[in-house]
């Protein structure tokens, strides 16, 4: 049975002063709900998320790490794994669309991320998913699966099926437009497949413009386990809202 998880993807947003109160509310807004809630400060305010989030049943993770399997070294400006779980990280982000196509991260580099995060004792959400012209060109699925088995070839099979995997279309990723529940489905049926037997057991996230509104029909899908969810995780409420869909689905 997959517990479902949703995940707050804060991206470049906040402040001390935010993370704070945002973290304060979140506490009183999901006291009771019994899904699982994950959330992804920018990495400086990840040690004082851990000592907020100390005791309660919120898991922290952080949206970037390096490549870079050792615990330290000479790479300026880079974050690795071990530093990540000395603060107080469980997850980790690896192939968000921003960092392939704002930084440039190749699906090799991604591989190579996912396995430095394995090697720190981090477990990887590994996000996937089409361009616009992808889909119109019926390649979906194909470009999906290419993204999953990048990583699978360095990793194997077996560590991706353990990790989570999140089915972000980037053309629904911060433009309002969101999957319909039956194009989201279609994708994370096709991924679990990919997977193989252990695909049954992995939690598979649905990332686009989640919002309350949206969230019941999506989470209600057979192989949606939750949500990614960037913009809407800024507002207290409105991921409250949706944490609880994710409880009643
Ligand atoms: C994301 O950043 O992973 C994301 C899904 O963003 P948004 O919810 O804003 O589309």
């Amino acid at each position: 049975m997959r517990r479902p998880l949703v995940a707050g993807n804060w991206k470049m947003h906040g402040s001390r002063r935010f993370t704070a109160s945002h973290l304060e509310a979140l506490k009183v807004l999901l006291a009771d709900v019994a899904v699982d809630v994950a959330l992804f400060p920018p990495s400086v305010y990840l040690a004082m998320s851990a000592t907020q989030l100390d005791g309660t049943a919120f898991a922290l993770g952080a949206q970037d790490l390096s490549r870079e399997p050792a615990a330290e070294g000479a790479f300026t400006g880079e974050v690795c794994g071990a530093m990540l779980r000395d603060v107080g990280c469980q997850l980790v982000l690896v192939g968000h669309s921003e960092r392939r196509s704002l930084f440039g991260e190749s699906s090799e580099r991604v591989a190579q991320k996912f396995a430095a995060a394995l090697g720190a004792g981090l477990t990887p959400v590994l996000c996937v998913g089409e361009t616009l012209g992808e889909r119109e060109a019926g390649s979906t699925i194909a470009v999906v699966n290419a993204q999953l088995q990048a990583v699978a070839d360095t990793v194997g099979l077996a560590s991706v099926a353990a990790a989570i995997v999140a089915y972000e279309p980037v053309w629904a990723i911060g433009t309002g437009m969101t999957a319909t529940p039956e194009q989201a489905q279609e994708v994370h049926r096709a991924i679990r497949e990919s997977l193989g037997s252990a695909g049954l057991e992995t939690r598979i996230l649905y990332g686009g413009s989640v919002k309350a509104a949206n969230a019941r029909e999506l989470f209600s899908q057979p192989d949606i386990d939750g949500g990614l969810i960037g913009g809407a995780s800024l507002i207290a409420e409105e991921f409250a809202a949706i944490c609880k869909q994710a409880d009643q689905r």
